[in-house]
């Protein structure tokens, strides 16, 4: 199918994108466009006019700093996972880039893209909510950041407003190790679950543990039952495991995913197992498995 007429806006800076978006309601930001141009094609989406925000130089380039690395919304997923630096400064967060879709999929999409438009299926949620990530956003009244924990409200739902954009997102570089598990959609690659884990050690007894898992509720959520199941033990297979049987059990089971490629109690047992690859993963990248 072709999508309906649109106008063509290239914004030149990111207050050029604010000033398309805020004086024309109808009007849609594209960047990878992997995800807009699909929904367009098939009638869901109907912008009336495409503010192309690629040649924007501010939303480009990973800057390394001291304690934290701020990764611009227009950075594509290829270059994620490339980033030698990035892997060990926020593990889960490269690990996850590095399994998102094929070659063609990383090569296109963004990573602003991917978490302002918030598929329950997508992988870099988990991640940044794992990461304890910063989304730095820009709009009519300025820049504000807001927390990973607060950024996702739903199905395609963000703190993002109408008006605003995704300008980057910060990964602090905290944790021991990281990892990211998923059963993949074998058409798309999507996660039909995915469990993203950073976790801190000292020897072997966990810290603190953060969890995030995608494609199980309608946004990236925490599983902060398994998160306290596997804090203040000693790492082992017996503490993974009562870790990942504790996984989703806070969860309200009636809004667990359900749809024609996996229903929820399948979904959850996923989760259960992804889970517990996550943590042994993380386990053996930090020397103690
Ligand atoms: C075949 C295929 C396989 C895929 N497999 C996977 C997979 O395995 N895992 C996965 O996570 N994803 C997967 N995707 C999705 C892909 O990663 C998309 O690129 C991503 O979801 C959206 O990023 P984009 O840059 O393409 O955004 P676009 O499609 O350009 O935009 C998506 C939405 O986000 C908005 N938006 C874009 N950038 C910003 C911004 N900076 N601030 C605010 N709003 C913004 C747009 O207005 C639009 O509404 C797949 C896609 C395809 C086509």
């Amino acid at each position: 199918m072709y999508p309906a007429q649109f106008e063509y806006e290239k914004a030149g800076s990111v207050s050029d994108a604010i000033d398309a978006l805020s004086s024309n309601p109808e009007a849609e930001l594209i960047a990878g466009g992997h995800s807009l141009l699909p929904t367009m094609k098939s009638g869901l989406a109907d912008p009336d006019m495409l503010v192309d925000i690629g040649d924007v130089d501010e939303l480009h380039g990973i800057d390394h700093g001291d304690g934290s690395t701020r990764i611009g919304a227009m950075v594509r997923y290829a270059d994620v996972a490339d980033d030698d630096t990035l892997r060990e400064e926020a593990e889960v967060f490269a690990e996850t880039a590095h399994q998102i879709g094929d070659f063609q999929v990383r090569n296109r999409g963004t990573v602003g893209g991917n978490i302002a438009h918030a598929d329950p299926a997508s992988d870099l949620p988990g991640a940044v909510l794992a990461a304890d990530a910063t989304m730095h956003v820009a709009g009519p009244d300025g820049e504000r950041t807001v927390d990973a924990d607060d950024f996702f409200h739903g199905m395609y739902a963000t703190d993002v407003g109408e008006d605003e954009l995704l300008t980057a997102v910060e990964v602090p570089h905290e944790g021991t190790a990281g990892a990211y598990a998923k059963k993949p959609n074998p058409a798309s690659g999507y996660a039909l679950v995915g469990v993203a884990v950073r976790l801190t050690m000292d020897g072997d007894t966990v810290t603190d543990a953060r969890i995030g898992a995608n494609g199980v509720m309608d946004h990236g959520t925490r599983l902060p039952d398994a998160e306290d199941a596997i804090e203040g033990t000693s790492l082992s297979a017996d503490s993974i495991e009562a870790a990942s049987d504790a996984a989703g059990s806070t969860l309200d089971e009636y809004m667990v995913m359900e749809d024609q490629q996996a229903s929820a109690e399948f979904r959850l047992q996923l989760l259960g197992a992804y889970t517990e690859r996550a943590l042994a993963q993380a386990g053996e990248r930090a020397g103690v498995l």
